[in-house]
């Protein structure tokens, strides 16, 4: 590996996923560090909800700014031949490092960056993220202390509001059918977006020979979750576990202030780059 540029200037890159958080850290900075040439930056998959395309354009707009575009050509579909149809999983993450980390990394080089990450002060995550010795990662809203509920007053001040997603109850951006999903979001992704859930299920092979089924949830085709038995199911663990959370958690709980999202602790499994 070659080292880094000594004398280059360093880059300020703000990667951005199309949700709430890195959104939200777009516009704090420009209000708050107005002197930073930021460059913005989005590794597209090619397989985000199109509310989330939007809203990044929105952010785009508001800010007068332009957002790199990585992977414009080469998205999920590539990257899945490559690897023979195997579905990413949580062990097999090959998305994540083809997709978001490698792109990011290429487009970046091995010039000195200071990556700004929308980690809020009321987290306690490191995620998934870059650890290139050139890449200095730094966290505003630590430093600023701003919690979840400043991140909901950014938005709703600069008027762009929260990624249309979470009002229909998903929890954060990234691939429609990411496999970090839990069931009752998929379910959601049914009722919400019919087209995208069939063309996840395109991408399920069931087969009777070992080794040969890829489905995105390990045990359960998206064509047996979409049964109305099984969602009727899902339905009822999940309002039994809201029901649960809500009295271990009272009036504390993220899930519960968004309307039933899933718990942070499951949410940070997923990679920063994808879903912050
Ligand atoms: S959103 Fe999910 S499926 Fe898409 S790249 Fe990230 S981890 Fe993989």
């Amino acid at each position: 590996m070659t080292e880094p540029v000594e004398n280059m200037p360093v880059r300020h890159i703000l990667c951005l996923s199309g949700g709430k958080d890195s959104t939200a850290l777009a516009i704090h900075l420009r209000r708050t560090r107005p002197h930073l040439n930021l460059e913005y930056v989005f590794t597209d998959t090619l397989k985000e909800l199109q509310e989330t395309y939007d809203y990044l354009n929105r952010l785009e707009a508001l800010l007068n700014i332009k957002i790199v575009r990585l992977n414009a050509k080469a998205g999920f579909d590539h990257w899945l031949t490559v690897f023979g149809g195997l579905l990413p999983s949580p062990q097999m993450r090959w998305c994540t490092k083809m997709l978001k980390l490698k792109p990011f990394e290429d487009y970046i080089g091995d010039q000195k960056v200071i990556s700004y990450v929308g980690i809020r002060a009321d987290e306690n995550r490191t995620g998934y993220i870059s650890t290139k010795p050139n890449i200095t990662p730094t966290f505003p809203f630590k430093e600023d202390g701003i919690d979840y509920a400043g991140v909901m007053k950014i938005l709703n001040e600069s008027g762009l509001g929260l990624p249309p997603y979470l009002k229909w109850g998903r929890s954060h951006s990234g691939c429609f059918f990411c496999f970090f999903q839990q069931p009752m979001e998929w379910v959601r992704l049914l009722e919400n977006h019919p087209e995208q859930f069939e063309e996840a299920m395109k991408y399920e092979k069931v087969s009777s020979e070992p080794g040969k089924t890829f489905t995105w949830i390990q045990g359960m085709p998206l064509s047996e979750l979409r049964k109305p038995e099984t969602i009727a199911g899902i339905k009822k663990r999940y309002e039994e576990r809201r029901l649960r959370l809500k009295k271990q958690r009272g009036n504390k709980s993220l899930a519960e202030t968004l309307g039933g999202l899933e718990s942070e602790e499951e949410t940070s499994r997923a990679c920063l780059i994808c879903q912050l």
